[in-house]
């Protein structure tokens, strides 16, 4: 999935479940996972195998991610419902379907070995997987119409408002 499927279904379910949720962070932490491998793959690939998911797409990354989220409320004991925040982390594993094809062996690794250097399915040439990745961005896209519909985020100072702080009540 990309970036509007996952910011936007992440951010929309994140929003049904609390509604002074900071949806700028729940969005961040929905891309989180490929905010970090992106780049990896393309610096490093030799690093990951040449997979465009590796350590942040791992159970060893969530935990990673869950870790600077204590950090943060440590530091910051304001930081509105870190656990949830962390679902939104974890709700890019759901939306990558990481249980499929070698996907585990990211999850796991490295429990199961290297991160594997190709993953069937995955590719850009995949008709399904196209389907579901724009299948995703266009749900992305009526989540968010939906939102700044309701939220009437077409008026400037409404739309400022939700930009400075991430909430729409
Ligand atoms: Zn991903």
């Amino acid at each position: 999935m990309y970036i509007l499927g996952h910011s936007a279904i992440t951010a929309s379910a994140a929003n049904a479940a609390d509604r002074d949720m900071d949806l700028r962070a729940a969005a961040a932490l929905s891309l989180a996972p490929d905010l970090i491998d992106k780049p990896v793959h393309l610096l490093f690939p030799a690093l990951v195998n040449g997979s465009g998911r590796s350590f942040a797409h791992s159970a060893l990354g969530a935990l990673g991610a869950l870790a600077v989220l204590a950090l943060l409320l440590a530091r910051r004991p304001s930081l509105r419902r870190p656990l949830l925040l962390w679902a939104c982390y974890l709700g890019h594993f759901l939306l990558d379907r990481m249980w499929e094809h070698d996907n585990p062996k990211i999850v796991l690794w490295p429990l199961l070995g290297p991160f594997p250097t190709q993953l069937p399915g995955v590719g850009p040439g995949d008709g399904a997987v196209l389907g579901y990745n724009l299948a995703g961005e266009l749900i992305g896209l009526a989540l968010i119409l939906r939102l700044a519909r309701l939220h009437r985020l077409y008026e400037r100072p409404r739309l400022a408002a939700f930009l400075r702080t991430g909430r729409l009540s």
